[in-house]
């Protein structure tokens, strides 16, 4: 075994336009041995955007306990690794946080470096023009177990709360919204962030309802959901 283990970069990707990406995050992906990714077809055309060839290797979900042993391995062996994910921050709502923990645990010589650049959740934030002061981010909402319990959260909040939904289930989550939340309460939709049909839009949920309804291409893409403070 190597003295010195090697090093995690944990490295933010754009959420969309690929020119979202920092000059860290590319000398990052141009001097690490191996880049492990989400979706490897999804981080190629990335990585060809910017002339960069390094050996990539799946990490996402599904993976199992042994592709962590082996990541830990070529840690130990001294190998530097990035972590990248199909579109933002690895590790907020996407592979990451399990991995890097059990490295934390695993490994802890071994330095986890964060190379921050996008998230989806402050991207819609910074521009929703709603409180930002402080903020609940509730990642993806349950399909089923728990999804009540989460919207009279929403409905109680004092702080503005984010959370992340997709073109399935925009128009189920709206029509919930419009159910619990007191009339005249903002919401803010930013759809397809920093892509060709970005469009930030805020009115009550009744109005969001039928400005989605009357135009159901907008209902297309991929939604972060903003829930003014009560
Ligand atoms: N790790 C990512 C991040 O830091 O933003 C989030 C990954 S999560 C699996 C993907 C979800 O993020 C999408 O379903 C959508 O809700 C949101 N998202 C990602 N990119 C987006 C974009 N360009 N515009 C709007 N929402 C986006």
């Amino acid at each position: 075994m190597h003295n010195i283990p090697g090093t995690l970069y944990v490295v933010a990707t754009p959420i969309g336009n690929l020119e979202d990406i920092t000059l860290r995050a590319l000398s990052t992906l141009k001097e690490v041995d191996l880049i492990l990714c989400e979706d490897t077809r999804t981080t190629k055309k990335l990585l060809d955007r910017y002339s960069i060839n390094k050996p990539t290797m799946s990490y996402h979900s599904h993976s199992k306990l042994s592709r962590e042993k082996d990541i830990i391995g070529k840690l130990e062996d001294g190998k530097n690794l990035a972590l990248v994910s199909d579109a933002g921050t690895p590790s907020i709502s996407d592979p990451g946080a399990l991995l890097v923990r059990h490295i934390r645990e695993q490994l802890p010589e071994a330095r986890i470096i964060p190379i921050p650049g996008p998230s989806a959740l402050i991207t819609a934030l910074s521009a929703s023009g709603f409180d930002t002061s402080s903020f609940t981010f509730l990642g993806f909402l349950p399909h089923k177990k728990g999804r009540e319990t989460l919207f009279k959260e929403i409905t109680l909040s004092d702080r503005t709360v984010v959370f992340y939904e997709s073109t399935h289930r925009i128009m189920k989550t709206l029509a919930s919204l419009k159910e619990c939340l007191e009339e005249g309460r903002k919401i803010a939709l930013g759809r397809e962030l920093t892509k060709k049909f970005e469009e930030i839009v805020s009115g009550t949920a009744t109005e969001l309802e039928l400005y989605l309804t009357t135009q159901p291409e907008k209902t297309k893409g991929e939604f972060v959901v903003l829930v003014e403070a009560r």
